[in-house]
């Protein structure tokens, strides 16, 4: 496989850069001993969602080649210009003029799908990555990083079959099915199978701006899976004890604290509740009464539930929980 200057070798793992303008984003490119389809695995869209980051790296570390059918691309960095900034590094501080830095530091690269190659920098690296890497490839996995209270989840677009049997093959507790009108436009796990057929996934997993070593494991196992779902290793993806499958179009029932203390939980994200069931309660901070509970409307699942800060203490119209049926 070529990528801009970079050549993939059998058995080999082939370090290199895809150049834009003045910055150098990097990739990897594992090629197994075997033919196979390939897999992009990108991170880091975002400047403090490290997790990806982190499952990338551990990826290269621990896979060898020589077990591996077909090719593994991998950009643990897609917008080294945000990691650098917002981390107050000063790698790009010289190559790109303050005043064309300030709108560019307000572009969100995970909007700007497929992006444009006479756009603003941000647009071009997304073009390049587009052109060079998806348009490639068999599949694409994009890591983030969501609230402490989303946990972790696959989505993929509604409809797109082969994007859903990706998005349960990782092996997350909670596949969302998303349309382009769900949120925001110009994401690259919609465009790329709108507009490439490729099928996508993006992957939120909880904390960001830091790792924990329980979903590291948990984003590395996901990978495993794919490779096995894509017949690039062999053996079968490692399900979990349960999943659910739920439409970002289905009616949401939103629950906001309505006293201020402490959250209390007890289901977690695509664990599946009956109606009545209780999901959460605030407690008093002086006595630790109940103040509120929150039961499950009907039968369903919680896409999110725990508090929206980091802090289990809440404040009144904060999001608690919220609370949909369990798609078919
Ligand atoms: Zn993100």
């Amino acid at each position: 496989m070529r990528i801009g200057n970079i050549t993939s070798k059998p058995g080999q793992v082939v370090r290199g850069a895809l150049t834009v303008g003045p910055v150098h984003i990097p990739v990897m490119v594992m090629q197994g001993n075997l033919p196979g389809p390939s897999l992009y695995l990108q991170g880091l869209q975002h400047p403090t969602e490290v997790m990806g980051v982190e499952v990338i790296r551990t990826v290269a570390d621990r896979l060898d080649p020589a077990e591996l059918r077909g090719t593994l691309v991998m950009v643990p960095i897609a917008n080294p210009l945000a990691a650098a900034w917002r981390n107050g590094l000063s790698v790009f501080d010289d190559l790109v003029p303050s005043r064309r830095r300030k709108a560019l530091e307000k572009v969100n690269m995970n909007r700007v799908w497929p992006g444009r190659p006479d756009g603003n920098l941000i647009e071009q690296m997304a073009h390049a990555i587009w052109e060079r890497i998806c348009r490639q490839v068999d599949a694409i996995v994009d890591f983030h990083c969501c609230r402490v209270c989303d946990h972790y989840f696959a989505a993929a677009l509604d409809g797109h079959e082969e994007s859903a049997a990706l998005g349960k093959a990782f092996g997350a507790p909670l596949v969302d099915l998303e349309t382009e009108r769900s949120y925001a436009r110009g994401l690259l796990f919609l465009r790329a199978p709108a507009l490439l057929d490729t099928p996508s996934i993006l992957i939120e997993m909880s904390p960001g701006r830091d790792i924990t070593y329980d979903m590291l494991a948990n984003g590395v196992r996901g990978v495993y899976n794919l490779l096995k779902h894509m017949k690039m290793l062999p053996g079968r993806p490692a399900r979990p004890a349960r999943q659910v499958v739920v439409r970002r179009s289905d009616p949401v029932r939103v629950f906001r604290a309505r006293r201020e203390g402490y959250l209390t939980t007890y289901r977690q994200v695509g664990e599946v509740a009956d109606k009545g069931e209780v999901l959460c309660e605030i407690r008093s901070l002086d006595r630790f009464r109940v103040l509120q509970t929150v039961r499950a409307p009907f039968d369903g699942t919680c896409p999110s539930i725990g508090p929206g800060s980091e802090l289990r203490l809440v404040k009144p119209g904060e999001e608690i929980c919220t609370f949909k049926r369990v798609a078919r």
